[in-house]
């Protein structure tokens, strides 16, 4: 993986980069649609390639529970699997682990658990999560690390945050000792809560393994808007500049802006697929409901800003009576016109940068998503 600042904007600390794997090139600030179970819901690969994605997310929970790593394996990794070519960036599991598995147990040598498919018996290490990826084939691996809850005392906070850095220790040792470090990448996660002073901690000693990239992990997971904000703009300064910075599991254009400004590059999440899938929309005037009565007769198009395929076909009135109706279509053309929404977004968030006048897109928008 090649990382290689394009621009730097000269009134924020929003930065216009560019990623080489050796699937594609990614233009960032970048949205990745997550594809948790090698596919992205209610989306063909041929819409999502129509777009014109370079990156996808996929879980290694998920992949590593079904269809199993065998599976994956005999296919020769999940680019072939998937028959997608571009870049593929995969999580470590244990957020899932931690999330979604029964009897989970965290060890200070890795994570037991239970599959929440069949109850079978499981133990994930730093090494093993790393093997994981690499039978996948992922561009981009992420390093074991263990997320908190919020609320969190701080006691707990460091004490997961001790464990994430030393996972993390153990995990660039046998990346760089084993694995093709040109083809595949590996980020560490920045752990810390909403403890500035953890985090500020947690940020310069996982730079000096000199990993590929740094991921911030443990945002947006219940904590209010503006603890969001100020923790992101506290800690963004700590994180090496010459790497990609990558803010987890952050998917509403609002927070994406205000990170993109403090200078995080990469983005994923499944909130604009799932709010698509029950009827809400991002739109140039902001979120639409189409489940709202207000649309019944209403026959303009969704976004008459929108060159997508579904805001240049159907109506509002359309899209919600397929919504109401429960058909199957509803569920493809919303995720269809979300993801593009998500990907013009970014888009026009790069030029912005390019030419300097973020400043100017960030009000904008601000104006448009200012009930959020
Ligand atoms: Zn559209």
């Amino acid at each position: 993986m090649n990382f290689k600042l394009i621009k730097k904007d000269n009134n924020s600390a929003a930065r216009a980069c560019e990623i080489t794997t050796g699937h594609s090139v990614i233009k960032t600030p970048v949205f990745m649609p997550v594809a948790t179970r090698a596919a992205i819901r209610a989306m063909t690969l041929s819409d999502l390639q129509s777009i014109g994605f370079d990156i996808i997310l996929s879980n290694t929970y998920h992949l590593y529970m079904r269809p199993g790593m065998d599976v994956i394996a005999a296919a020769g990794g999940l680019h072939n699997f998937m028959n997608y070519h571009g870049s593929f960036l995969t999580d470590s599991g244990g957020f899932q682990v931690f999330s979604l598995s029964n009897l989970c147990k965290v060890r200070d040598d890795g994570v037991d658990f239970n599959s929440h498919l069949d109850g079978s018996k499981h133990f994930f290490t730093p090494e093993k999560v790393l093997d994981i990826q690499r039978i996948i084939g992922s561009d981009i691996m992420m390093v074991l690390d263990q997320c908190s809850d919020y609320p969190i005392e701080k006691a707990q906070a460091r004490a997961a945050m001790e464990r994430t850095i030393d996972w993390a220790k153990k995990s660039a040792r046998y990346y760089k000792e084993t694995f093709d470090t040109e083809s595949q990448a590996c980020f560490a996660i920045i752990q810390g809560s909403v403890y500035s002073d953890l985090r500020k901690e947690c940020a310069e000693r996982l730079a000096e393994l000199d990993l590929p990239g740094y991921a911030i992990g443990g945002l947006s997971v219940g904590e209010p808007k503006e603890l969001y904000r100020e923790i992101t703009e506290y800690l963004l300064p700590f994180m090496p500049y010459d790497r990609p910075r990558y803010m987890m599991g952050v998917g509403s254009p609002m927070e994406i802006l205000f990170a993109i400004k403090q200078g995080v590059d990469m983005f994923d999440c499944v909130m604009p697929t799932r709010i698509a899938r029950n009827g809400t929309l991002y739109t140039s005037q902001g979120r639409v409901n189409i489940k709202a009565s207000q649309y019944e007769k209403d026959f303009t198009s969704l976004d008459p800003l929108c060159d997508c395929y579904v805001c240049k076909n159907f109506t509002k009135a359309y899209l919600r009576h397929i919504f109401k109706a429960g058909e199957i279509a509803s569920l493809i053309y919303n995720t269809y016109h979300n993801l593009y929404f998500m990907k013009t977004f970014m888009d026009e968030i790069r030029t912005s940068i390019l030419s300097d006048t973020f400043n100017e897109t960030y009000c904008k928008w601000s104006k448009v998503f200012a009930s959020e």
